[in-house]
């Protein structure tokens, strides 16, 4: 039997249909023939505009010019988060993409910082790191000395698109049809095709689940089973509205703690998206709308519109011929904008292990471990956020403050508070600059400072913390304001 994998079905086309097939097309299309089928009857979750900094070697593979781009979804440069309330109300902090002052082979700059701290300086962990500096005065620029790393907010209707614009440049069919059944077959458990509800059936060899929350080829009928983690991450609700923008343009998230979740600002060239993250135990769906739009900046575009979720991953995200990318693989809520991020290593994996005679099971392991390990890591980090609080004054952050966390999890929150030490995995996305940001922005401070910090006399120690504070503002200082780059980089194109 020939089990050469040719034709690839697509079904779905939000941002990881779009995204699958663009790359797909793009990538290994040569010998493929790739159909994405979507329902204009079945809208898109509408909602996904903050990235990180990994899209950019997405867009690099698919060669996509930043500022086309950057015109098409109406973006804005991203620097980080600014975490409002969370670690009591009316605190917060940055979490920046970026590097915070130096690090050395034996220790992060925070062991300097602190050692500084201890002596009398005052300047907050935030005020070494350039990106941080950018972020509050609303600047940005690319290139110069000390480049700003950076990600983007986007449109999401208009990235996908963008995105099928190219994939149809590289030979994707689309097919506008709404799937009513999905066709197994009973002896080897695979799928072998697609029914539309005007009757038309779409064959495969391999199939890519994109059909968001519904998961309808891997849970419909392959039945993968899914592992619920809403212990640990207890929102499930979200409502969202978009807003007319403001004068400045932020280059950062906002994310605000209210009483029983979160709320997100994400500014846009045209508007800005807003949202409100929430567990319906504590906040019914009437009075999430209330809180939101009682907390709006600017006059709402739309009407609130509720979504609701699981936090948890697939037990297997590939299952017989079928693998599930996006929503329907598993949800991490948004708090760290990981979920389109996910979604591209999702579809990078499944390229770095496409199939060539069939699918050897042994592919299939492979790309089931590393998404699970992947997807841990990046949830142990959301959790932290949630875990690590000082706030006790609502029933929903008293639950979050005493819940349990995975032992691995509570492990480096424990060797963070008394040592100051802290390690990134092998295939872990956060960076131990995130993890030292959140810890302490949270409230974390570690019992203990490294010995090396010790290594520098007074004058050296003095000597290294200025210097690099003022670089760090010298490089920030020469920046235009984000909103002017913005106008003059998507002109220029
Ligand atoms: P969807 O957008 O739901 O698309 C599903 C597609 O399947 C649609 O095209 C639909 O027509 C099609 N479909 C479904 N059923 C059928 C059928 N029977 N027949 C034919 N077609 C069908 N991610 C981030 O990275 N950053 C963020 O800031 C962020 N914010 C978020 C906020 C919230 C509240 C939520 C819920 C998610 C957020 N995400 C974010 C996640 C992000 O929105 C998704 O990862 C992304 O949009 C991908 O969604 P999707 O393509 O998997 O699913």
């Amino acid at each position: 039997m020939n089990n050469k994998i040719k034709n690839v079905v697509i079904a779905g086309g939000g941002t990881a249909g779009w995204m699958a097939a663009a790359a797909i097309a793009k990538l290994l299309g040569k010998n493929l023939s790739i159909t994405l089928v979507e329902s204009e009857e079945i809208s898109t979750v509408g909602v996904g505009e903050a990235t990180i900094p990994p899209l950019q070697t997405f867009h690099r593979l698919l060669g996509i010019d930043e500022a086309e781009f950057m015109r098409a979804v109406r973006g804005t440069f991203k620097l980080g988060i600014n975490f409002e309330s969370w670690r009591d109300v009316g605190e917060d902090y940055f979490h920046s993409f970026g590097t915070t002052g130096r690090d050395c082979w034996a220790s992060t700059f925070q062991h300097f910082w602190q050692r500084g701290l201890a002596e009398g300086y005052k300047a907050d962990y935030g005020s070494y790191c350039p990106e941080v500096l950018a972020a509050k005065q609303n600047k940005f620029a690319h290139g110069g000395g000390q480049p700003l790393k950076y990600a983007y907010h986007m449109d999401a209707s208009q990235y996908a698109v963008y995105l099928r614009g190219l994939a149809e440049r590289h030979g994707v069919k689309r097919v506008e049809g709404k799937i009513d059944r999905v066709n197994v077959d009973p002896e080897s458990g695979n799928i072998f095709s697609l029914a539309l509800a005007g009757g038309e059936t779409l064959a495969g060899d391999l199939f890519i689940d994109c059909t968001g929350f519904r998961a309808l080829l891997v849970e419909g009928a392959l039945h993968a089973g899914f592992d619920d983690w809403s212990h640990w991450l207890p929102c499930d609700s979200a409502v969202a509205v978009q807003t007319k923008g403001g004068s400045d343009l932020p280059p950062y998230t906002r994310s605000i703690a209210r009483e029983a979740g979160w709320q997100w600002q994400i500014p846009l060239q045209h508007r800005v998206g807003n949202g409100l993250v929430y567990c319906s135990k504590y906040l019914s769906d009437e009075n999430a709308k209330h809180t939101l739009l009682n907390n709006l900046d600017g006059e709402p575009l739309t009407e609130p519109k509720i979504i609701k979720f699981k936090t948890g991953q697939r037990r297997k995200s590939w299952v017989k011929n079928c693998v599930a990318i996006g929503l329907s693989s598993g949800f991490l809520e948004p708090l760290e904008s990981t979920s389109i991020h996910l979604i591209q290593r999702g579809i990078i994996r499944l390229l770095q292990l496409f199939p060539v005679n069939g699918i050897a099971p042994t592919l299939r392991d492979e790309y089931n471990k590393q998404s699970k390990s992947e997807i841990e890591f990046i949830r142990d980090f959301i959790i932290l956020h949630y875990k690590v609080t000082n706030r006790a004054d609502q029933p929903f952050w008293r639950y979050c403050k005493a819940m349990d966390v995975p032992s691995s999890l509570a492990h480096r929150i424990e060797l963070f508070k008394q040592t100051g030490r802290v390690f990134r995995t092998e295939g872990e996305l956060f960076s131990e600059n995130s993890w030292i940001q959140v810890m302490m922005g949270q409230g974390v401070m570690p019992q203990e400072y490294h010995p090396i910090a010790n290594q520098m006399t007074e004058d050296e120690q003095a000597h290294f913390l200025n210097g690099l504070r003022n670089s760090t503002e010298i490089s920030v200082k020469a920046l235009p304001a984000h909103k002017d780059y913005i106008a003059q980089y998507c002109a220029a194109f």
